[in-house]
């Protein structure tokens, strides 16, 4: 399933704070600042998509393990309109995922 996917590796991150019985899900800064152009620039948000979905859909949208640890990086995939974020697809993955990590040595150049 990974294998389909184009994922960018590309230093976007999100910080877990530890509340008590919850853990609040925030993205980081984007490194690409959410510039037009940049790979996550989403027309229908006018910015980072990757923080966008991070926002509004917190983990729903990590496909792989989360270890407790205060920043993770991670990989994500968009698929889908350019101009409607509903419409899009993402997914992310923490590149310390033992299978995502697999994959990404496989391929690494
Ligand atoms: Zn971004």
């Amino acid at each position: 399933m990974i294998k389909e996917m184009k994922w960018n590796v590309d230093g976007h991150r999100l910080l877990l704070t530890v509340n008590k019985s919850s853990i609040d899900i925030s993205p980081s800064i984007c490194p690409h600042g959410g510039v037009t152009g940049s790979p996550c620039y989403h027309e229908g948000i006018n910015g980072c998509a990757v923080n966008y979905f991070i926002n509004v859909y917190g983990l729903e949208t990590n496909h792989g393990t989360v270890a407790a640890s205060e920043t993770l990086e991670v990989a994500w995939s968009m698929d889908g309109s350019q101009w409607d974020i509903d419409l899009v697809e993402f997914s992310m993955i923490p590149v310390n995922d033992p299978n995502f990590a697999d994959w990404l040595s496989s391929v690494a150049e």
